[in-house]
């Protein structure tokens, strides 16, 4: 979800806003004002539930916010990069480039936000029977309940077992830990949360259809609906990373050697590319230094062009390759490649192979049948 405002920097952590969060504050601020706040405490006049409904909006946002650096916090002093915090209406995210080294870290990183609502939720409850007891008046009591009970809901929801949430993290934690295998543990967590994404839309249209609640049905719905989608991209990495998780790049590296680019297609497919199956040439270019980068299976198997194409038009800039080493994992490879799909393998300042991406797409259709241990501490 992009930022549609940025707020600024909290101890160096990038926070923005989605517009949708201004939609969810309004509903928040609205129906507290309006329903619940004159049954909790009545007698007061409009204008004091409108404002109580605003500010306690607000400070469920602080809340929200304070469980978020937390995450952000003790992933940074876990040496993990963190891109910023977004508030949006399902609350916030906090985007930390990369995993936890491991299962002990990502349990930190995940159970820290939780811990930090339930704080709140406890402080904030004491805060509200002190108030109470100190004859403090019933509006503001209901207010500090009100946000003591959600910041407790917030933890609760946060810590069930399944992907995407807080709790996903920490049960991929324990089985990673448990079974050392990291696939199976994003597997795990991806499944619960697929059961708990058909729970919770389950529930919506109960309330829709049952209940004749339309309102909150719709929103538990579109809850179900975000939780769904979050855990298949989660299952997507899952698989991801049992197609290519511990795989070398020098295991599946193609041979590399460098021909002119400016000899045409027909030479080019004569001298080299027919005589080399399965090589990916490096394309020099008039006045040194490299132009493209092409495979020769490809540009023997290329659509008809025009008498006189050269080799190098049919080939990619090599600006389109990511730099890859011989000895890491192609995931590692892949997760700094910034998008792009053709690895060309250096050694010792020497192209010395290439991963296309036609390679990853078949690594990734037919994932091996065992996975060779990922890294694991
Ligand atoms: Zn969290």
């Amino acid at each position: 979800m992009n930022d549609s405002v940025r707020l600024g920097r909290i101890g160096g952590v990038p926070v923005g806003l989605n517009w949708s969060l201004i939609v969810i504050v309004g509903i928040f601020a609205f129906a507290l004002a309006g329903n619940r706040f004159p049954l909790d405490a009545p007698g007061y006049h409009r204008e004091w539930y409108a404002l109580a409904g605003i500010l306690t909006a607000l400070a469920l946002l602080v809340s929200v916010l304070a469980h978020e650096l937390g995450h952000a916090y003790v992933a940074r002093r876990a040496g993990l990069e963190v891109e910023g915090i977004t508030l949006s209406w399902m609350g916030g995210i906090t985007r930390i480039l990369g995993d936890a080294a491991t299962p002990r870290g990502e349990v930190a990183v995940a159970a820290v936000g939780p811990a930090i609502s339930l704080a709140l939720g406890g402080l904030l409850a004491a805060a509200g029977a002190a108030a109470s007891s100190a004859g403090v008046g019933n509006l503001t009591v209901a207010a500090v309940d009100w946000l003591a009970v959600i910041n407790i809901a917030l933890a609760a929801f946060n810590l069930i077992p399944a992907a995407p949430l807080d709790g996903g993290k920490v049960l991929h934690a324990v089985v990673w830990a448990l079974t050392r295998d990291r696939w199976k543990a994003t597997h795990v967590a991806s499944r619960a949360g697929l059961v708990l994404a058909g729970g919770v839309a389950a529930l919506g249209l109960y309330e829709v259809l049952g209940r004749g609640d339309d309102i909150d049905g719709l929103f538990v719905m579109v809850l179900g609906w975000w939780l769904l989608n979050a855990a298949r991209d989660e299952e997507q990495l899952s698989k991801v990373q049992h197609a290519l998780g511990g795989v070398p790049v020098h295991d599946v590296m193609r041979p590399v050697a460098s021909a002119p680019g400016w000899i045409v297609r027909e030479d080019f497919a004569e001298r080299y590319a027919a005589l080399y199956p399965g090589w990916v040439w490096l394309l020099e270019r008039w006045g040194g230094g490299y132009s493209g980068v092409i495979d020769g299976n490809s540009l023997l198997s290329a659509p008809p062009t025009p008498p006189g194409t050269r080799a190098a038009e049919l080939a990619v800039p090599v600006e389109a390759a990511a730099g890859a080493e011989p000895c890491e994992e192609v995931l590692a490879a892949l997760e700094r490649s910034g998008g792009r799909s053709l690895l060309l393998v250096v050694e010792d300042g020497r192209t010395v192979g290439a991963v296309l991406p036609a390679d990853i797409d078949a690594m990734l259709r037919s994932p091996r049948p065992h996975l060779r241990g990922v890294a694991t501490p």
